[in-house]
This record gives C-alpha cells, sequence and structure tokens, in this order.
C-alpha cells in the first residue's frame, strides 16, 4: 500500500547579527512535534525539519535540524516534492539582519537594518503539486483583525486551511485555535491541548484527502 508522506516544519529560526547574537522568538515547537508524532503513529513517512528547540525527537521520524529561515528553505525545498501534505507549523522569523557581521561586534552604539527572509510557504503554495495539501499557521497580536489577516495569507500562500492562534499558545501545552478554509468556513475550537489538536489536525487533513478523491 502507498505510505503518504508529511513534512512538518517546526520551532523558531535564529538570524544571526554575528556569530554570537540572533534574532528569534519564544517558539517551542511543541505543536510541530506532536503532529510529527501523530502523523508517523497512524502509518504516516514524516519528514520534521526544526529549528532550535529542546524536545525529544519521536522515533522514526525523519529529523532535518537547522537554525536560520534560508536553511529552513533548503531543507523544505529539498522534501516538498515527494511530500502528499506540508504543514508549516514553524515560527519562521519575518526579518533577518541585512548584514551578518562575520565578527563579533564591538561597538555599542549599533543600528541594525532588518530585510525580510524568504517566505517558504508562499513558495510552496506557489509550486504546489495536483493534489497536495497545504496547512499554514497565523500568530497575531491584534486579536481583533486576527481573522482578515490570516486570510489574506491563506489566499497570498495558496493553502488549504489556516489555523489562527494567539501568542499565549508559544512555549504552552496548550493552544486555542481558530481553522479557516478556502471556502469561507470556519472552524472554532476550545482550548485544548497540542497532542489533542495534533489528533483534529490529522482527522481534517484526512478529510480533504478523501474529498479530493
Ligand atoms: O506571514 P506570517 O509569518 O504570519 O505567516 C505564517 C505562516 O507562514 C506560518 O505557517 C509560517 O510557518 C509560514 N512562514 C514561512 N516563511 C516565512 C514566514 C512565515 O514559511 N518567512
Amino acid at each position: 500500500m502507498y505510505k503518504k508522506t508529511v513534512l512538518v516544519s517546526a520551532g523558531p529560526t535564529r538570524e544571526y547579527i554575528d556569530p554570537v547574537r540572533y534574532i528569534t522568538n519564544p517558539s517551542s515547537g511543541k505543536l510541530g512535534y506532536k503532529i510529527a508524532e501523530v502523523f508517523l503513529k497512524n502509518g504516516w513517512d514524516v519528514i520534521l525539519v526544526s529549528g532550535p528547540v529542546n524536545l525529544t525527537v519521536p522515533n522514526g521520524v525523519r529529523m532535518v535540524k537547522v537554525e536560520t529561515a534560508d536553511e529552513m528553505f533548503k531543507a523544505v525545498k529539498k522534501f516538498y516534492n515527494k511530500a502528499d501534505v506540508f504543514i508549516s507549523c514553524a515560527a519562521v522569523c519575518d526579518f533577518k539582519p541585512k548584514k551578518n557581521y562575520k565578527q563579533k561586534i564591538k561597538t555599542h552604539k549599533l543600528t541594525l537594518q532588518l530585510v525580510p527572509t524568504v517566505d517558504i510557504l508562499e513558495y510552496c503554495g506557489k509550486h504546489r503539486k495536483e493534489g497536495q495539501i497545504l496547512v499554514g499557521f497565523a500568530l497575531e497580536t491584534d486579536i481583533k483583525n486576527s481573522i482578515s489577516y490570516a486570510r489574506k495569507k491563506l489566499v497570498n500562500k495558496n493553502l488549504d486551511f489556516i489555523v489562527v492562534n494567539s501568542v499565549e499558545t508559544f512555549n504552552s501545552n496548550f493552544i486555542k485555535p481558530t481553522i479557516l478554509y478556502r471556502s469561507g468556513k470556519i472552524l472554532k475550537f476550545k482550548k485544548m491541548s497540542k497532542l489533542s489538536f495534533a489528533m483534529v489536525l490529522f482527522k481534517l487533513v484526512n478529510e480533504i484527502i478523501s474529498e479530493k478523491k
């Protein structure tokens, strides 16, 4: 029987200013690792591309460790073609320093110029194969506008659905997600453990697979 492959990105990225300093965010990678675990337990091949986190890799997962958004992009591109599903759970830094100093900066006054990182998920949306499923995440601080911001990402990045969540999700074992579909359908969930939500995601992905058949 054909074994399906899920590619999952997880954790934060680090964008280096110099060899000892970087920009990052508090992503723990917990949800991405739970997603990997659930798909694996259900008989899928799992490729996990992860930024630096402090978690145990589920046995049987094909693991690719990265640090920067550029490295994550390279790893995702390498495996994207063979993935039936890509779940982009990683909190990729949206900006990186324009200049990456090769030596430790010694000055005490410094203005950093930032430039956007490559949008990995947008690239995947543009290069999507027939039947491939794409899931994105959106984390906002402006709760009032979070749904409309997420809807834009859903369309611009050409996703099947997007999971909206708030900053309280960072490093927590819980998540209170809302899911937006291309059709306009919205699913609102109560607060639940990340493991429970990983199981919900597994079910929703399988629903789409059966619809596309
Ligand atoms: O635009 P924003 O960063 O809010 O989009 C979040 C979604 O896009 C997440 O699924 C994240 O993994 C992905 N992303 C990405 N590359 C970036 C920024 C975000 O793949 N540079």
